[in-house]
């Protein structure tokens, strides 16, 4: 990394820093340098005292300099204390506002980011790298110590500067306590290097296996795979798993902790013994005249410190150098662009719904992949129009609508909203006309009202009658807590566990009590025998009045009722029609489809 580039993350992260929780970090600030001037109050006036006692002064003047002492390390003392305290309570705020980071990024990404492998890798490394040692935490403690340790050797030098004045002292004394310092300081250097690059390869060893290893215990804490775990026997097979990778991990991990003992062991040898010599040699200097009791003890212990707090301060930056890595990484997840945000035309709010939608010769490869999911699409649909798309698994009929909505781009051809390129359109003003129950929905563990309104306020009458409308009515009468019963009991043990057929019932009810211009129906009725689904799909038609319904199954028969129907396979539409027009068209792909099914729906035909 570039110093430049050094200097950019740094001031970013100072920045962020900030942001986080600006009490946190004044006051872990205001506490290091409190904390680091403390030790030199009783060095300094000691010194005084020491030398008022050799002088021979009286009892008052000696009372003086231990009250005072005692006063400023009191009042000192409180003040960090109370720092201290102040700075574990916004440390909280710190730490929710720091994961709220994650997610707040996660809901205003776009949706194709979500999706891409790359990007949850990423996330999923910055996330777990807090075990590491190395994150925005460590830059919070790295910053409190340098400003720590700089005051520290602040007050050294501003205590000892005078020694150096000192013509009692030998210049030879002199220089090889500078080389004394040097030394220390140059021994600290090589074992923080050793020990950052032990470290930095085995966490880099162990990105994977974090993540493996998170996916696992998700696996398997979570109770829904409960059920496949007991019925398959899986436990046995997990743990040995589980076992074997977490003996991998340990062995690395005792390997880089022995590497760095040796290192560390060295280090605290050689830093004792350059210590020990310093000492000797300042107390022999010293000792040799000219030199007050009281300054000899002060010029001790300030050096002292001052080689502490010097090898700290070095240990600091390098550890900070090292945790740019980090930080750029993190950089880089947040700054992870939102191609969507592009437009600013508004969507005209039409009160007669008159929108309508083309397909314009469009062609959309998924990210990081060679196949065409979608392959030259050309469809427009008029306004009010039902339009049921069809085709076997995977032709391409879900992407189709994923399209419609935006959470993609085409790579290839445009599609429009009353004529105009949807990308000029503002992003979150075009989403709001769709209404879409997803094959996949989820919903969340609040309560009933709260997922049909997709949040906290709203209206009980209205979500009442979407659930009724959407065929949950009978079963919301038999709960006791009406619509503010908890759904599932991850988050209230009174929570109800709906089935897959309910669930889908207030999935659809989510999607009325929008009341978007289009409403879209992805397969939302898997799990409900081909009767049900006709009858949820015909239901739907008569809610959908004058609105533009979208339909996507791959049972042909739920969809037979619509206007227009439009067959994929391969990624392409292959034929356009209602039902009796593409049944008449022999040897065509509805009519081969038509005639497959056909034989498992006797009784409905
Ligand atoms: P359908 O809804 O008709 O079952 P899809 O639109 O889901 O089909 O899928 C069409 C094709 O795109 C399939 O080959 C599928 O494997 C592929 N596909 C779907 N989603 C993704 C994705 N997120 N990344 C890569 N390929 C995908």
């Amino acid at each position: 990394m570039k110093l430049s580039e050094h200097m950019q993350i740094a001031k970013r992260s100072v920045g962020l820093l900030f942001s986080l929780s600006k009490a946190h970090i004044i006051c872990r600030i205001l506490a290091s340098v409190i904390g680091a001037v403390l030790p030199y109050v009783p060095i300094y006036f000691s010194a005084r005292l020491l030398d008022r006692l050799y002088e021979g002064s009286g009892a008052g003047v000696l009372a003086f300099y231990v009250l005072l002492t005692v006063g400023i390390v009191f009042l000192l003392s409180l003040l960090h204390t109370w720092l201290s305290s102040r700075r574990r309570m916004a440390g909280t705020e710190m730490y929710r506002n720091e994961n709220w980071k994650y997610s707040e990024k996660a809901m205003q990404m776009a949706y194709e980011s979500i999706e891409d492998r790359d990007v949850a890798l990423l996330r999923s490394r910055i996330q777990r790298e807090t075990q590491t040692g190395y994150n925005i935490f460590q830059l919070f403690s790295t910053l409190e110590q340098i400003v720590g340790n700089m005051t520290k050797i602040g007050m050294s030098l501003w205590l000892t500067a005078s020694f150096f004045m000192l013509k009692a002292i030998s210049l030879p004394a002199k220089a090889a306590l500078i080389g004394g310092l040097a030394l220390t300081l140059l021994c600290r250097i090589v074992t923080t290097k050793r020990v950052a690059k032990l470290d930095e390869r085995f966490y880099g060893e162990c990105v994977y296996w974090n993540m493996v290893s998170g996916k696992f215990d998700e696996y398997v804490d979570d109770y829904h795979s409960g059920k496949d775990i007991r019925i398959y026997d899986m436990a046995e097979g997990l743990l040995t798993y589980s076992t074997a990778l977490n003996r991998e991990v340990c062995r690395k991990e005792h390997r880089k902790n022995m590497g760095q003992t040796r290192v560390r062991l060295a280090n605290v040898v050689m830093s004792r013994i350059l210590q020990f010599g310093v000492y000797l040699l300042l107390l022999s200097t010293a000792l040799g005249g000219g030199v007050s009791v009281g300054s000899i003890a002060r010029y001790v212990s300030c050096i002292m410190l001052l080689l502490e707090a010097a090898s700290n301060l070095v240990y600091n930056l390098q550890v900070a150098i090292v945790n740019q890595e980090y930080m750029k990484r993190f950089f880089s997840y947040f700054d992870i662009p939102n191609h969507m945000y592009q437009g600013s035309l508004t969507v005209e709010k039409r009160d007669d719904n008159d929108y309508n939608v083309e397909f314009r010769d469009v062609s959309f490869r998924y990210p990081h992949t060679q196949e065409y999911a979608l392959r030259h699409v050309n469809l427009k649909f008029k306004v009010g129009e039902k339009l049921a798309v069809v085709g076997m698994n995977g032709s391409g009929k879900t992407t189709f609508i994923k399209l419609m909505c935006r959470l993609y781009d085409p790579t290839e051809g445009e599609i429009l909203l009353n004529g105009v390129n949807i990308k000029k359109y503002d992003y979150e003003e075009y989403i709001s006309i769709f209404s879409v129950v997803f094959q996949d929905f989820r919903l969340f563990s609040f309560t009933l009202g709260q997922n049909v309104a997709a949040g906290t306020v709203y209206d009980e009458t209205l979500v009442r009658q979407c659930l009724e409308q959407a065929g949950f009515g009978e079963r919301l009468e038999s709960l006791g807590m009406g619509l503010d019963t908890c759904l599932y009991k991850d988050c209230d043990e009174n929570g109800v566990e709906i089935s897959g057929g309910e669930a889908q019932k207030i999935a659809l009810a989510r999607a009325l009590y929008k009341d978007a211009p289009f409403m879209i129906l992805d397969e939302p009725t898997a799990a409900l025998d081909p009767i049900s689904e006709y009858e949820v799909f015909s239901r739907f038609n008569e809610i959908a009045k004058d609105k533009t319904a979208i339909y996507i199954s791959h049972r042909l028969a739920s969809c037979r009722f619509c206007d227009k129907i439009a067959v994929f396979d391969e990624g392409r539409i292959v034929q356009t029609g209602n039902h009796g027009e593409l049944l008449a068209q022999e040897g065509g792909k509805y009519y081969e489809l038509w005639h497959a099914q056909a034989q498992y729906y006797t009784s409905e035909q």
